[in-house]
């Protein structure tokens, strides 16, 4: 699998960043038949976990909830009611600020989840941002400054023969007055760790979160990294996000978010259209338990060959405090 992530961001299509997954290739009904027969070991897992007061934090991602124009970043009205639907059947349903509160206190006897979208795009307010603020459902929507400023499609949709477009910043605006949390993005949605001038890194995650800020007249607390796969972490970007007093960053390259560990670093998956997969993820699948751990983005990293294992980042999660 770490081959695969060995990939440069560069080379990467858009889906295929959200394909990582090694199941990815494998059908819904045999995920399902992975997960039906694992059920027994789940069950045990989540018993104890419960008992012990350790059940891990997850956090999903979407992108775009529409019925036309399907990619691998969209998923269908309906099938995003079901997920909701499953989703509020089985978990508590929390802000990002709770997941954090759950993540730090080093007990958490409950299935926790939180909701996470990027990017911005327009269709999200004709179905899905209804639905979850109906349902009084907490949701944190990071969104790229400049497409949202300016009205411009992103670039993985221009590359996939289909531009789409962002929400408006009035819309963006009154979406934070309604209570959701907006978070940083970016200006221009690039990996960051292929940026090394200090200053364009800067103008990418604060500038730029910083414009977000006076387009919604709110406060932004978290940021999250485009792509969000370890090739596109730095020790740089969390060094910086942390300096400039962002709460939390969030990753997307899968992972639970370990109760206990690192709560400055957010680890999140996909909410996956197919909601096998979701399924999946969600009730721990056994093989990925190595992901159950946190900081893992270190040994990652290390893995990657980009970064040795720095005393520099083990100090930046160990040093992680409730107050940025
Ligand atoms: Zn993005």
């Amino acid at each position: 699998m770490w081959a695969t992530l060995k990939m440069r961001a560069r080379h990467r299509t858009f889906a295929e960043v959200l394909n990582l997954n090694p199941f990815s290739t494998v059908k819904p009904y045999l995920v399902d038949t992975w997960r039906w027969g694992t059920m027994p070991y789940r069950a045990w897992v989540h018993a104890t976990a419960k008992k012990q007061g350790t059940m891990p934090v997850s956090i999903l991602y979407y992108h775009r909830v529409a019925d036309d124009d399907p990619n691998p970043w969209t998923i269908s009205c309906n099938g995003f009611r079901k997920q909701v639907d499953w989703l509020v059947r089985n978990f508590d349903i929390v802000s990002l600020e709770e997941a954090q509160k759950r993540i730090r206190s080093g007990f958490n006897d409950r299935p926790t989840v939180s909701i996470t979208f990027d990017d911005g795009y327009a269709d999200n307010t004709v179905f899905a941002l209804p639905l979850l603020m109906k349902r009084n459902i907490p949701v944190t929507y990071f969104v790229t400054t400049k497409h949202t400023t300016e009205g411009t499609p992103f670039t993985h949709d221009i590359d996939h023969g289909r531009p789409l477009y962002p929400n408006a910043g009035e819309t963006l605006r009154a979406m934070a007055e309604a209570g959701v949390e907006i978070g940083g993005h970016t200006r221009n949605h690039p990996s960051l760790a292929d940026i090394d001038d200090q200053q364009v890194l800067f103008d990418e995650m604060i500038t730029a979160t910083r414009e977000m800020e006076q387009v919604v007249q709110q406060p932004i607390r978290y940021f999250a990294i485009p792509y969000g796969q370890v090739e596109d972490l730095s020790p740089a970007v969390f060094r910086m996000a942390k300096e400039h007093g962002f709460a939390g960053v969030c990753s997307a390259y899968g992972g639970w978010n370990e109760v206990g560990g690192d709560a400055f670093h957010l680890q999140r998956f996909h909410g996956d259209p197919r909601i096998s997969y979701l399924k999946n993820w969600l009730t721990l699948d056994p093989r990925k338990r190595n992901l159950w751990q946190t900081p893992i983005v270190e040994k990652m990293m290390e893995e990657s060959g980009r970064f040795p294992a720095s005393p520099e980042l083990a100090g930046l999660h160990a040093s992680t405090s409730p107050n940025v």
